[in-house]
């Protein structure tokens, strides 16, 4: 860092500006962890110096022997963790692992079924905006207006109306468990691929804390730094058969040279994951999410189906009368730092939203226990209803009593 210093102050300046940021609030974007320092360790060494088209044994590059071992032994823990038949490391982000599975399994204008993105789907789940919804014919489905679950009927139906060659399921702001068991049924009555877009919620799966996907879908895809707590990045499982597929519609086709120190780093955090203490902080942030909505709906905010099985928690504001807009920037003048969010049928639109989501990956990672959960619902409570501003520095003097307990990043 001394270094980074001497040479570039501004950036340097940004780094730390950072840290302090996230040393110095609740962490509770459910999309984000703290990585450990040995994952950080292998992001910031010289394999990014290092070409390597290719995959390991077939590169277009010399000088890949020691790279080689890195991606070999992250795929093989990729493989043991999940039991998955096959995995491909190598995408740069959640968004690329999705694009090369839509390119290895579909062509452009197929139809593709695929959780609607207001009721939590994702932008590469048909998104206008998206390459998913330009290049592809995409049909949607939802949550039910009165149970707030996955709708498995409209699912059903739509499938065998439309016959998608792929089915997607997985979300970005969905708190309960999904049915595998029944989309791999709806898929095989239509004889649709079945992907299951993991990102929210494999490092659940890693801590043997939910149901794996892996038995029921033919391709599974995630970021690693979520829940996982690896590096920013994607990874892709699947069965033997497509393992080809998958491996070249990655490279050559989506993508060149592999970002080598993101896929060490991969390596770092599945083995990280493979223990036991990994486990422990599993349960532990489920029993988190279910602690703070639980403290929140206390607080008078709805969580939308009732509560959450997972790591996040979608809270409904309109009882409050508080848009998620201004719940978000309240939040944030205290700093804790959360996202608004969309609930489903939500009559604001997205920029506004009438809701929050929350998530607890970061502060269980900082030791943070139901007891801490029921104390931040109360801040939360305290400040998104404090109109006027007036109780924000008390609120954020609390916040830095429950950080100094439980330091992210502890200072040497
Ligand atoms: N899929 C889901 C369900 C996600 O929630 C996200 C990111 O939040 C992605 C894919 C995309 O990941 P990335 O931001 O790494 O492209």
């Amino acid at each position: 860092f001394a270094q980074l210093q001497a040479t570039d102050p501004e950036i340097a300046g940004v780094v730390l500006g950072e840290l302090e940021r996230q040393r110095g609030g609740l962490q509770l974007i459910a999309s984000e962890n703290f990585t450990s320092p040995a994952v950080i360790a292998a992001l910031g060494s010289t394999l990014t110096n290092k070409y390597a088209e290719g995959y390991p044994g077939r590169r277009y590059y010399g000088g890949c022997a020691e790279v080689d071992k890195a991606e070999e032994i992250g795929i093989q823990r990729a493989k043991e963790l999940f039991g998955a038949d096959h995995a491909n490391l190598q995408p740069h982000s959640g968004a690329s692992a999705n694009l090369a599975v839509y390119a290895a399994l579909l062509a452009p204008g197929d139809t593709v079924l695929a959780m609607s993105l207001p009721h939590g789907g994702h932008l590469t789940h048909g998104s206008k905006v998206n390459f998913s919804g330009k290049w592809f014919d995409i049909v949607s489905y939802g949550v039910r207006r009165d149970t707030e679950l996955i709708d498995y009927d409209e699912v059903r139906d739509l499938a065998r109306q439309h016959e998608p060659k792929m089915i997607i399921c997985g979300a970005t702001a969905y708190p309960r468990l999904i049915d595998f068991k029944a989309f791999r049924e709806i898929a095989d009555e239509v004889e649709a691929w079945l992907v299951v877009d993991a990102a929210h919620f494999i490092g659940l799966v890693a801590g043997k804390a939910i149901p794996s996907p892996v038995p029921y879908a033919d391709v599974v895809t995630f970021t690693t730094h979520k829940v996982l707590r690896g590096p920013r990045g994607g990874m892709i499982l699947c069965r033997a058969e497509l393992a080809q597929r998958i491996d070249k519609a990655v490279f050559p086709f989506t993508q060149g040279g592999p970002l080598m120190h993101v896929v060490a780093a991969k390596a770092v955090a599945l083995k990280e994951a493979a223990a036991p203490a990994y486990q422990a902080y599993a349960r532990q942030v489920i029993a988190n999410a279910q602690a703070l909505a639980e403290g929140l709906a206390a607080e008078g905010m709805r969580p939308v189906s009732g509560g959450t099985d997972t790591h996040l928690a979608l809270i409904d504001l309109r009882g409050l009368g508080v848009t998620g807009q201004e719940a978000e920037a309240r939040c944030d003048a205290a700093r804790i730092t959360l996202n608004k969010n969309a609930i489903p049928y939500d009559p604001q639109p997205p920029m506004i939203a009438s809701g929050i989501r929350v998530g607890t990956p970061a502060v269980t990672t900082q030791g943070m226990t139901e007891t801490d959960m029921k104390e931040i619902a109360g801040l939360i409570g305290r400040v998104v209803r404090d109109t006027d501003g007036s109780a924000t520095r008390e609120i954020a003097q609390v916040v830095d009593e429950l950080i100094r307990a439980h330091p992210a990043y502890p200072r040497p």
